[in-house]
Order: structure tokens, then sequence, then C-alpha cells
């Protein structure tokens, strides 16, 4: 840059020195050519004095012979006049020749000459008058000869040198125009050389001035981009943070769903979304929620094999669904619809799907805030599925799949009170197996439990989804029945006692004998206010029961 400046100014600095060159050029050669002219027309003016002086001094002569001659007065007046011009002419010419020291001399001779000639016409004149003819050729003696030659020499010497003078001005004149077209014909191109050389430089500048600014107006429109990227990119990272956060709080797989549509749909406005949950059995995915409308419809239940995502277990993205597509998604009339699914996946195994489509690509740009999103609710759906078998497992007894005493002193309590506040019954049945013990000692421990789990399944078929049964203790066993009064309850034990009558159970490859069951029935609020009382009084009419001869029911 410093350099294209350097050489721009020289290049101008150059220029300038020859334009002002060429004027100084311009301006010697049009003063030498006017010196020329103004010596020339001196010089001719010197010889046209000299021309004159000589034509004067012949016509004082031929005047002077005309008088002589023929005695004319008139002739006597013209050689007067021209008598009286001479020294005029001669002192003319001697300011003329001032500058010039061989043509001052020259004059100066001329001079005395011409004076001489004059002092001799003057001289024959004299004589003519006083001796008429005779006297006047007497005083024409050979000296006028002489003069006149010297006169004539004299002028053609001046003449000669004037003429010296003219060729040498002729000379320098032309001097003067070579060098002036010299300066026209090499000075004009090369000063136009020079600036068109700066012009084209001062272009290539500007030229490589505009480039780099709109390289700088790039580079800025590249940085304005990334900014506003990387703001996005932590205003998604933000939200990424605050969805994981209350991901935690989560008491359930639903509310985790609920909250991920709802960020999804902030995070992506415009894309719609459906998420699918994987069945236990692993054979079909079907779909928990849904938010936005989708530009690609997907189906509710879908097989894993239908599916890309699914199939290849990672993220498949598209971005024309025209031009290829999962088989749970619909076909689209039009182009441009965008879809992405990205499979949950939880310590190796698939638990679900996340479906999106939109008809513009644009969110498929920026599919990683949302992997992240997806990958953060496959672990809290892990999470969740882990503390609700957990909690399965601390309130589920084993054996029989029933619940177990703790869980039963809970709902009791939480059930009596609800029904209380409601105003509603309450019937609760004590069952326990008849001679449990003998039937034991001969099909030992393993047959017992065989039957015990056998009995579990049967009191789980004769439960409403209201019901709670539960394994109480060994072969005890306790049935809740919110809202259901005592006549309901005494028919449901009835059906029980009657079904465990017929029950079949076989173990080790062969069936075991029949068992029975006594029952005994309570309920709120005839028989007790409280789980406790109404358990023992329940009891006592088991007890009753095994009293009164087994496999009956009695109530409270
Ligand atoms: P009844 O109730 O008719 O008066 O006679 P019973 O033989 O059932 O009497 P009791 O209730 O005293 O006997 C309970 C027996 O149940 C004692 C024990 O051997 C058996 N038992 C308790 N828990 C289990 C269990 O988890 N598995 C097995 N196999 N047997 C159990
Ligand atoms: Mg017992
Ligand atoms: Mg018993």
């Amino acid at each position: 840059m410093q350099t294209v400046k350097e050489r721009t100014r020289f290049g101008l600095l150059f220029a300038a020195l020859i334009f002002i060159g060429i004027g100084a050029g311009i301006l010697y050669g049009a003063q030498r050519l006017i010196g020329d002219a103004r010596s020339v027309a001196h010089s001719n003016e010197v010889m046209g004095r000299l021309d004159e002086l000589e034509a004067r001094l012949r016509d004082a002569e031929s005047a002077q012979r005309g008088y002589i001659l023929s005695g004319r007065a008139d002739y006597l007046a013209d050689y007067h006049n021209s008598r009286e011009r001479v020294p005029v002419l001669v002192d003319g010419i001697d300011a003329l020749v001032v500058d010039n020291q061989a043509q001052v001399r020259r004059a100066r001779q001329l001079r005395a000459k011409i004076e001489t000639r004059l002092h001799q016409i003057t001289n024959t004149l004299l004589r003519y008058e006083s001796d008429g003819i005779p006297g006047a050729r007497a005083a024409m003696d050979s000296d006028v000869f002489e003069t006149s030659s010297a006169i004539r020499r004299l002028k053609a010497q001046m003449v000669d040198a004037e003429r010296a003078l003219l060729e040498q001005r002729a000379a320098s004149t032309r001097g003067s125009a070579n060098v002036l077209r010299a300066i026209a014909l090499l000075g004009i191109p090369l000063g136009l050389a020079v600036t068109l050389g700066v012009y084209l430089l001062l272009v290539r500048e500007i030229r490589r001035r505009s480039d780099a600014e709109a390289a700088a107006r790039e580079v800025q429109g590249q940085l304005r981009e990334g900014n506003a990227e990387l703001q996005h990119k932590s205003a998604d990272l933000r939200a990424l943070s605050r969805y994981g956060g209350m991901l935690q709080g989560c008491l359930d797989a639903d509310e985790a769903l609920q909250l991920t549509s709802r960020m999804l749909s902030t995070l992506r406005p415009g894309t719609a979304g459906t998420i699918y949950r994987m069945r236990n059995s692993q054979d079909h995915a079907e779909a928990a929620i849904h938010w936005g409308r989708h530009r690609a419809a997907s189906a509710e239940s879908l097989l894993p094999d239908a599916c890309w995502g699914l199939r290849r277990n990672q993220p498949h993205l598209v971005s024309d669904v025209s031009a290829s597509r999962c088989s749970h998604v619909s076909a689209v009339d039009h182009d441009g619809v965008a879809i992405a699914c990205i499979p949950l996946m939880a310590q190796g195994a698939q638990i679900g799907l996340l479906y999106l489509s939109d008809d513009d690509d644009g969110f498929l740009s920026r599919i990683d805030i949302i992997e992240a999103v997806a990958e953060q609710l496959s672990m809290a759906l892990s999470n969740l599925s882990l503390r609700e078998r957990l909690r399965l497992q601390s309130i589920r007894e084993p054996l029989t799949g029933l619940f177990n005493r703790r869980y039963l002193e809970e709902s009791a309590t939480r059930e009596l009170a609800r029904c209380a506040r409601r105003e509603l019954p309450l019937s609760l049945m004590m069952l326990d197996i008849d001679h449990f013990k003998a039937f034991n000692d001969v099909h030992g421990h393993a047959g017992g439990d065989a039957l015990l789990a056998a009995f579990g399944t049967l009191l789980a078929e004769h439960s409403r989804g209201e019901d709670i049964a539960c394994r109480y203790g060994g072969e005890e066993f306790t049935l809740i029945l919110p809202e259901a009064p005592v006549d309901a309850a005494l028919q449901r034990a009835e059906a029980i006692r009657a079904a465990v009558e017929t029950m079949r159970v076989q173990h080790m490859g062969r069936e075991l004998p029949r068992v029975t069951v006594s029952i005994g029935v309570a309920a709120f609020p005839a028989h007790g206010d409280s789980p406790e009382s109404l358990l023992r009084v329940a009891d006592e009419a088991l007890y009753r029961a095994k009293h009164n001869g087994r496999n009956r029911v009695e109530c409270a």
C-alpha cells in the first residue's frame, strides 16, 4: 500500500516535471523564435535603410547630373531633397547597428565615404556654377569613382554581414522549431504515458481497495452470522439445561413427555412432533404424545422395522420426504417437507422414538440440540421406569404378585379416609387357606409355594380395578373393597371360596390336591372406623369360620 502511494506520488511528480519541462521548452522556444523574428526584422530594416541610402545618394547624384546637363532648377530642388535625407539615413543606420561592433566600424567608414561623396557632389555643383560644364567635368576627377566604389563595397559588406546574420537567425529559428517539434513529439506522449501509468496505478489501487472493502464486508457478515448463531446456540443450551433440571423433577413418564413436548414446541416453533414409547414386549411402539400439526403424518402405532431410525439405531434425517421416507410416514403431495426420526435409547435398549416434521428443513441444521433433548428424555424415561419398577418391588410381594402388608396398611388408611370423606362404604376380607400346615408337610414347601402363587392369581382375578389384594403374611390374605357395601363383599367372598374349591394347581408335572379357604368379612362403617379395628373384626370373623368347620364365609 505504501509502495503504491509512493509510486503514485512519484509518477505524478514525474508527470508534473515533464509538463513543466514541456512548458519551459515551449516558452524557451517561443522566446527564441520571437528574438529571432525581431533580429530578422532588424536586419531587414538595416538592409532597407542601406538600400534607401544608396538610392538617395544615387538620386542626389542623378539630380546633380540632370541640373548640370539641363540647367533646370527642378533638378536642383530634387538634389536638395535627396541630399538632406542622406545624413538622416546614415544616422538611422548608425543607431540600428550600434550592438554589432563590426557593423559599427563599417557604418563609420560608410559615413566618412558618404560625407566625402556629398562633399564631392557639392564641389562639382559649385564648379559648375562658377565654370560651367567644363568646370564640373574637371571637378569629377578620379576620386569620385573611387569614393562611389568604396560606398558600394561598404554597403555590400554591410548587407552581406546582415545576410550572414539572417542566415544565422534562420538556422536558429529552424533549431527552435526542431526543439519545439521534439518537445511535442517526445514530451507530450511521454507525459501522457506517465499520466496514464499513474491513472492505471490509481485504478488498480481503487479496485484493490474496493475488493478489500468487499472482503471486509463479507468477513463482517460472517462474523455477524457467527455471532447470531452463537447467541442461538447459547439460548438453546440455556433452554436445554433448564429442561434437564425440570426433567429431574418429573414424577412420571407422562409428566416428562408433557414437559418435552412443551420444550420442543418452544425450541422449534412450527415443527410438529410425536413421541412414541416402546411396549414392554419390544414388538411395537405406540404414540404417547403429539404437538403441532404434522406436515407428514405418522402412524399411531409402528413396528420397529417400519422406521429407519429404529432399524439403524441412529437419527434418520430426511430433508425432502417425497424423495425418501420411512413406511410409518404417510406420503405428502408437495415437496420440501422435512422429517426426523430420532430413536430414544437407554442402556442400549430402544425405549421409544421422537418423530418430527416441518415444511422447512431449517430444524435439521440445528438437530444437535433436539438430539440432546431426545437423549435427556431417554435417560429420564429410563430412570422413571426404573423408579417405578423399584416402587412396585417395594409394594409387591414376589411369590404371588399381590401387594405386601406394608402397602396394605398404607392403602387401607388412605382408602378408608377417602370413603369416609365421601360417605361411601368400604369392605374388607381376611382369607386363610385351610390346613395349610398339613399340605406343606405332605407336598413340601415348594408345593405349598406353588399353591400360594395360584391362590394369589385367583384372588387377583376376582378383584376389580379399585380393589387392593394383599398377602398379609404366610397363607393369609386380605382384600380391600373400596366403596363396596357388606352384602356385595359377602357375595364376592362366597364367589372366591367357591372358586378355590375348584382350583387346580399343577406342580412338578402332577396335580396337587384341592384346598379350601375360610373368609372373614368386615365393613365400614358398620363394624369399625379404622383399618386396625376392621382388620381385627375381620380376623375374628375368620376365626369363627375356622371354628365353624372351615371352607366358609363369616361376617363380623
Ligand atoms: P388352619 O389355618 O386351617 O387352622 O390350619 P393351618 O395348617 O393352615 O394352620 P396355620 O395357619 O397355623 O399354619 C400356617 C402354616 O403355613 C405354617 C407354615 O408351614 C405355612 N406357611 C406359612 N408361610 C408359608 C410360605 O410362605 N410358604 C409355604 N410353603 N408355607 C408357609
Ligand atoms: Mg394361618
Ligand atoms: Mg391356615
